[in-house]
């Protein structure tokens, strides 16, 4: 018998090895960890298969030490979704699923391990029932916690509780810890004072139907429009069959008010994981939800890979955004790792979102996901007005212009707030010698240096690198002008064009420092600012009841960019901005400046709205035969040396050319976009494919093939599967 066991290594296979001399009383399962000899170390591994015979001859073979659990430590879904996904994105299957496990159990300790329930003493509820008014806010919010959910383990107490306070808590004598094997604890349901809408009604109806088998429902509405609502209902049926549900949200940051509604209907077993979570938390969370005690998991992308035996119903809410593709490392989507699962598992799955992705909207079409439109808010404004604004016939003030200056001041005038919209931080994009052309541009990349006016330096926004401001033309001594405009010049022109109104920008500068976003938010919410500036951060989660404009500064950055993707990111982007305004009883005005007021994705998102923009962008792709009409791969790659680089890549290129059939494009080494950053050169290829298969086979052939490739040390390189963006 050998046995096949995932390390922890970069290494893309499995090792062999015999089965420890001890043998174990149980019989050996998949998922179960292994510790094993490797090099001069030991490592702990987790069992991926067994099988009869291995590539390696007898000898060579080394015995593993100690299998460390009786049963496996994943679901079989789980376990499954890992290799699949390992295999699929041609990552290294150790790493995979090391990056799965808590800290703590990669390093060994007990998957079973009993764990501190906490619950309120007789002591503790006495003054929970009687004096609660009398506590802090603190001490009452934890003795909440402990009535309602008790006993618990901090991870399902929730986000407010340390354990040093609990200990504190206890050392009062209100609260008590008992080490022991945690039992499932009963959810109540709070009643939804709510009644659904036919529209609601229909969704929940057919996702509950769907209970049971693997179906995907697209819920398909804009904010506001009650999708939590139905996630709530459909939720609440999965629980009462005694299931598990898994919900992914892009950002834990970003969405306090969604964990609080679900904390609100249910009364226990929620649990929430994310990258920032303490390691003793996210065990404990890990484990309730491996155990089947915690029975609602919202969590980020990672969450994904939770092990939930029971698991009955995915939600993937706001399913186009783009954080739930990894960047670097491991990358990999959990949107559609998440349909994979539901489908192994037959569960239903719930994408939701107000501008949903084109692969999404084109699986609906073709019958492969069921289709929910929320048409409107319960009892809501109606959609705000949008007007282009064209940029060519009107004179601006630092990228204002006129027209939009004056909606501004009637907005504040008729008491409503105003966002102004840019996708760009900083002071001006570029810093510029009128007289010679010298642009101030960044050591380290291939590209200009933004100039941050407040914090007096030069910052490159693709490295990090932080410079000086030059008082003068390193060329020709003369002045220099910033060009263009970032949201803290926008917010500089706005301050001084309506003083008193009260500005806040909302960036990543301004938002860096703790608490500051919430300080920012506060200021919008009390009306003590009532123009707000912002970049991306402005689209998500907020609700602003008060603004009734919402300014887009510059649309065009999107519409010719090399990117496939930039049109439907553009109008995503325009969709979502737009829907802060008219949120509550004001009606809204959504104002886009551009100079291309005749472009035809512009103008059909304007006329038609984001499915009307949605139908033509795909016919679009289909033409260009781009996703989801094909598949993509890319392989990225840097170097420190250009020729190294080119080298590699060139070689690369063409044993993929050599390997692929007709079906099968090799296109490039093409430069990223930003062609040296960091000091170091970029480059790609890029892999097309009519369908998922030929990718996946070209890929297997390829990757082996490009790792056998004699690459100087200097190279790193990695492949994207489905890339979310191909510069
Ligand atoms: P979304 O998730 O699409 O942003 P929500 O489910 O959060 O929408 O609903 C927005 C607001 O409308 C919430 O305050 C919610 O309680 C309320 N709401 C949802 N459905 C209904 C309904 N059928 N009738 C009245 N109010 C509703
Ligand atoms: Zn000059
Ligand atoms: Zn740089």
């Amino acid at each position: 018998m050998i046995l096949k066991i995932a390390l922890d290594t970069p290494l893309r296979r499995v090792f062999d090895y015999l089965p420890p001399e001890k043998p174990h009383p149980n019989p050996l399962k998949a998922g179960v960890r292994v510790r094993v000899p490797f090099g001069r170390r030991q490592l702990i591994g987790v069992l991926v298969g067994i099988a009869d015979d291995s590539a390696l001859p007898d000898g060579k073979l080394k015995v593993a030490l100690e299998i460390l659990d009786s049963d496996p430590v994943f679901d079989t879904v789980t376990l499954e979704l890992l290799c699949w996904a390992a295999d699929y994105y041609h990552h290294a299957i150790g790493e995979v699923i090391a990056a799965a496990l808590p800290a703590a159990l990669r390093a060994g300790e007990l998957a079973e391990e009993r764990v501190e329930l906490w619950s309120l003493s007789e002591a503790g509820l006495h003054q929970y029932r009687a004096q609660a008014q009398r506590l802090g806010p603190r001490q009452r919010a934890l003795l909440t916690a402990l009535a309602l959910h008790g006993p618990a383990t901090l991870g399902l107490l929730g986000v407010a509780c340390r354990r040093a306070q609990l200990a504190q808590l206890a050392k009062r004598g209100w609260a008590v810890a008992n080490v022991e094997t945690p039992q499932p604890v009963r959810v109540v349901q709070r009643p939804s004072e709510v009644t659904l809408t036919p529209e609601q009604a229909r969704a929940v109806d057919a996702i509950r139907d769907s209970h049971g088998r693997f179906a995907a429902h697209l819920l398909y509405g804009v904010t506001g429009s009650g999708k939590t609502e139905v996630y709530l209902r459909t939720i609440a049926g999965v629980l009462d069959n005694g299931g598990q549900a898994l919900v992914l949200v892009p950002e834990i940051a970003l969405t306090p008010q969604l964990v609080e509604r679900f904390r609100q209907r249910f009364s226990a077993g929620i649990v929430v994981l994310h990258s920032g979570l303490a390691a003793t938390l996210r065990r404990d969370a890990w484990r309730s939800a491996h155990r089947g005690l915690a029975r609602i998991i919202i969590g980020t992308r990672s969450a994904v890979f939770t092990s939930m035996p029971h698991l009955k119903l995915i939600v993937v809410d706001e399913e186009h955004d783009a954080s739930y593709k990894q960047h670097e490392g491991f990358r990999y989507s959990a949107r559609d790792l998440a349909v994979w699962r539901a489908q192994r598992a037959k569960i239903p799955i719930v994408l939701g979102s107000a501008t949903p992705s084109l692969e999404t909207l084109d699986n609906a079409a073709q019958g492969r996901y069921a289709k929910w439109l929320l048409p409107q808010r319960p009892g809501a404004a109606r959609p705000p007005r949008t007007g282009l604004v064209d940029l060519r016939k009107h004179a601006c003030e630092q990228g204002l212009s006129r027209p939009a200056l004056e909606a501004i001041g009637r907005h504040l005038h008729a008491g409503g707030q105003a966002i102004v919209f840019l996708n760009r931080r900083g002071y001006a994009p570029a810093l510029f010698c009128n007289a010679c052309g010298w642009v101030a541009a960044c050591a380290h990349c291939d590209a200009r240096m933004t100039l941050h006016r407040r914090a007096g330096q030069l910052r490159c926004h693709h490295c990090g690198a932080v410079a000086a401001v030059p008082s003068a033309c390193a060329n020709c001594a003369l002045p220099l002008s910033p060009v263009g405009q970032g949201t803290e010049r926008v917010e500089e022109t706005l301050a001084r064009l309506f003083p008193g109104a009260g500005l806040a920008r909302l960036d990543r500068d301004t938002t860096a420092g703790r608490g500051a976003m919430e300080a920012l938010l506060h200021r919008v919410h009390s009306g003590t600012a009532r123009i707000l500036v912002g970049t991306q951060m402005l689209t998500k989660g907020h609700h602003f009841p008060d603004v009734s404009l919402v300014l887009i500064l510059d649309a065009d950055q999107g519409l010719f960019a090399s990117d496939f993707r930039a049109t439907e990111r553009l109008a995503q982007t325009i969709i979502q901005v737009a829907g802060r305004a008219g949120r509550g009883e004001r009606p809204g005005e959504v104002i886009i400046q551009t100079a291309f007021p005749e472009h035809p994705l512009l103008t059909r998102l304007i006329t038609a709205g984001y499915e009307g923009f949605a139908e033509i962008a795909l016919e679009e792709r289909r033409a260009a035969e781009w996703p989801p009409y094909s598949r993509l791969a890319m392989l990225r790659a840097e170097a420190r040396s250009e020729s190294q680089l080119d080298q590699f890549l060139t070689s690369a290129a063409a044993c993929g050319a050599r390997l692929a059939d007709s079906a099968i494009q090799v296109l490039g080494p093409a430069q990223a976009l930003i062609a040296r950053r960091a000091d170091h050169y970029r480059a790609h290829v890029l892999i097309e494919a009519p369908a998922r298969r030929a990718l996946k086979r070209f890929l297997t052939q390829w990757l082996p093939a490009v790792e056998a490739l004699p690459a100087p040390s200097g190279i790193r390189w990695s492949v994207d599967v489905d890339p979310l963006e191909i510069d």
